[in-house]
Parts: structure tokens; C-alpha cells; sequence
């Protein structure tokens, strides 16, 4: 796997795919600046070397080139995190691009306009990535969060770079993360899967059970499994249509030796509100007008024994509705067992979506080995896919 350090960036340019689609408020500020912090590493080691760099990357979902989805406004915020001038190009192809990134000296940064406002990025275009290629010595992919996409700019444009491309050290990292859990984990080797549906997460749940010792089922995925069991789930989140699945998921984990654990108790709600009133009940016998919204004291501390005995973590999806103060409480316990587990040893990764949100919301983003940038292309990770972007770099 060629990392950045298998180069040197002396007088080169340096032709980064960044993920700087950051958020932005009504002033066009960022208010989670993230995404760029992560990608500073990067930036910096081609900096230091003698090289040049030129950003791309996409903000938003532009119609054409919309001034609101522009990354001009993102330009203060590199500055300060990178202290270096960031010069702009309003075109990401073209001669206005091709001549500064020309221009470009040792030292210096550019950054492209928004790479969607051409069609061709998503639609994956090879002369739209050729004109890309154009603009760099060497092909580096730094953004997990759009590695699987097969767009111009994380993928097909790395063909123009037979030998001189390779992985920022953010998306190494993320590689690396993922196989210290998926194939070299300390055992015992645990996941945890929340969040709303089992249908989000059956491609998940199908590939990683031949990979670890215990499996936490929580969330609303709970319920399509315990009424698959039997039990009266009452109002909560449940797909019927889903229980043979959720009972051959089980039947797989006990013939492949995995322990499932699902809650035995939850925060019951006669509403989906925070104002709603509450009572712990049985996993398997919640009342008709109630459902269940978070997992239940009994549950959390059956949680924290198999967490602080695992040796490597996977979390994605929250245990309860997390968003509401009055439901967030499993979440956070969820977080504080992990968080101790990673104090005394353990390997614990955090990714995919809502978990990621949690984790930043509840203050355990320091607590955990490694939380990941992206959502969607960390759930296909976890279901055993390989990445395009990821892929386009290897071959
Ligand atoms: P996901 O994107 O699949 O990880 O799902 C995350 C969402 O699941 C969050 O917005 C949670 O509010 C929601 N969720 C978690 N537990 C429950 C539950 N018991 N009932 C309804 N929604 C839930």
C-alpha cells in the first residue's frame, strides 16, 4: 500500500482529492471544520518536503455552479488551519486552473472551485479527469468520505498516475482502522450495532459475523429481532418483514459460535417525544401505546461486562433515539463503557453515520482509538465492499 511517505514531494505538485465538504451557516462560515483539520497532516508533510499542493473537493449538491455551494468561502478557515496562503481557481479544469497550478511554487497551496459543479465528476468522466490530471505530478486520495464513489476525482483520474499515486495519511489510517478490527483484531473481537433498521444494517450484520466473538444488536433494530423471538414489542419501530431475517441472522451467529447480546429491558415512551412519559419494562413485554426508545438499566450493565472484556470495539448506530435528551442516557453509557475499555487496552472504532454524531455530541471523540470520517463509505467497509477510491490506488 503506497502511503505518502513512499514519496518525496521535492518540486512536485501535489494533486490532493480533500474531503472539505464542510458545513456552513447562513454567513457562509464553517461551523465543523473537521474535515479539514483531518486533512492538514497531508498538506503539511508535502509542504515541508518542498512541494506544491492543489485542493480539490466537493461542497454540497450544486445544480451547475451555484455561488452558494462555492468553496471560496471555505478559504479563510484553510487559512487559519493550515497558516498558510490559500490561492482559488473558479474553475477546477480549464486554462484559469492549468495556469495556476503552473504557477504554483514550493510552499504554496490552490485550491480548485467545487468539482461538482461539472456533471462529469459524478458521472465519473475520463476526459473531465484527464483535465484534472492535468493539474499534478502526483495523484494523492486524502477523502475517506467519498472513497466510494467511483467519481473523476477519487477514482478514474487516478489512472493518469500509473506510478505516482498513493493514499493521504487519512485515508491510510482509515484503511488501517478498519483492518485492525475486520482481519488483525486483539480477541475478544466485538461489534455494536444500533441505529433505526435492521434493513440499513443486514449487509453489515451478514459480513462481520465471521469476523468477531460478540455481537450488541441495540436501537430499533431491537424490536424486528425480540418479536421474531416471541415477545410483544407494542408500538416501537419494528419491520415485520424482516423477522425471518433477523431469526436466520441469529441462527448464523450460533453456528459460526458468535454471541449475540440484544437488551433485556428499555426506556419505554407512551410518545416519540422528549415530554413523553417513561417507564422500564421487558425487552419482550412493552405495553400496546408504548415503545421502546432506549435500552434499560439491567441492559447497560450486561453491555459494560462484554465491552470492558473485548479486547476490539466496533460501534455504529446509537442504542436509543439520542437525539432526545430524555432517550440519549444508553448512548452515553454505551460511550463511557467504551471509552474505559479503550483507557485499559482495547482497540476501539467508532464509524458509519449517527454513532459518529453521538460520539462528537456526547464528548468521547478523544476517549476512542479512532473515529471515522465517513459514513457511508465506512458502512461499506464494514460490508466487506471494495472501495472504488480505495481500489483506483492499489492497482
Ligand atoms: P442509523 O442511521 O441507522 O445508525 O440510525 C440512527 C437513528 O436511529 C438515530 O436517529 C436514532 O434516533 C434512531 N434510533 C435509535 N434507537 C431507536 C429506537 N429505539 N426507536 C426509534 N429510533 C431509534
Amino acid at each position: 500500500m503506497k502511503t505518502l511517505n513512499d514519496f518525496n514531494f521535492k518540486n512536485k505538485k501535489a494533486l490532493i482529492r480533500v474531503d472539505f465538504n464542510v458545513p456552513l451557516n447562513e454567513n457562509f462560515e464553517v461551523t465543523d471544520a473537521t474535515r479539514i483539520v483531518s486533512a492538514k497532516p497531508t498538506i503539511i508533510k508535502i509542504l515541508e518536503d518542498g512541494g506544491s499542493c492543489v485542493l480539490m473537493s466537493h461542497l454540497g449538491r450544486p445544480k451547475g455552479a451555484q455561488e452558494k455551494f462555492s468553496l471560496k468561502h471555505i478559504i479563510p478557515k484553510i487559512e487559519d488551519i493550515l497558516g498558510v496562503e490559500v490561492k482559488f481557481a473558479s474553475n477546477c479544469v480549464g486554462e484559469e486552473a492549468e495556469t495556476k497550478a503552473a504557477a504554483l511554487q514550493p510552499g504554496e497551496v490552490l485550491l480548485l472551485e467545487n468539482l461538482r459543479f461539472h456533471e462529469e465528476e459524478t458521472k465519473g468522466d475520463k476526459t473531465f479527469a484527464q483535465q484534472l490530471s492535468r493539474l499534478g505530478d502526483i495523484y494523492v486520495n486524502d477523502a475517506f468520505g467519498t472513497a466510494h464513489r467511483a467519481h473523476a476525482s477519487t477514482t478514474i483520474v487516478a489512472q493518469f498516475f500509473p506510478n505516482s499515486k498513493c493514499f493521504g495519511y487519512l485515508l491510510a489510517k482509515e484503511i488501517e482502522s478498519i483492518k485492525k478490527v475486520l482481519e488483525d483484531g486483539e480477541k475478544p473481537v466485538l461489534a455494536i450495532l444500533g441505529g433505526a433498521k435492521v434493513s440499513s444494517k443486514i449487509t453489515v450484520i451478514e459480513n462481520i459475523l465471521d469476523k468477531v466473538d460478540h455481537l450488541i444488536i441495540g436501537g430499533g433494530m431491537t424490536f424486528t429481532f425480540v418479536k421474531a423471538l416471541g415477545g410483544k414489542v407494542g408500538d416501537s419501530i419494528c419491520e415485520d418483514d424482516k423477522m425471518q431475517l433477523a431469526l436466520d441472522i441469529l441462527k448464523q451467529a450460533e453456528d459460526k459460535g458468535v454471541k449475540v447480546h440484544l437488551p433485556v429491558d428499555v426506556v419505554a415512551a407512551d410518545a416519540f417525544s422528549n415530554e413523553a412519559h417513561t417507564q422500564i419494562c421487558d425487552v419482550r413485554q412493552i405495553p400496546d401505546g408504548w415503545q421502546g426508545l432506549d435500552a434499560g438499566p439491567e441492559s447497560l450493565q450486561i453491555f459494560d461486562t462484554v465491552v470492558n472484556e473485548s479486547k476490539t470495539i466496533l460501534w455504529n448506530g446509537p442504542l436509543g433515539v439520542f437525539e432526545m435528551e430524555a432517550f440519549a442516557k444508553g448512548t452515553i453509557a454505551l460511550g463511557d463503557s467504551i471509552a474505559n475499555s479503550t483507557k485499559n487496552g482495547a482497540f476501539s472504532l467508532v464509524g458509519g453515520g449517527d454513532s459518529v454524531a453521538a460520539v462528537k455530541q456526547f464528548g468521547f471523540e478523544d476517549k476512542v482509538s479512532y473515529v471515522s470520517t465517513g459514513g457511508g463509505a465506512m458502512l461499506e467497509s464494514l460490508e466487506g465492499k471494495t472501495l472504488p477510491g480505495i481500489a483506483a490506488i492499489l492497482e
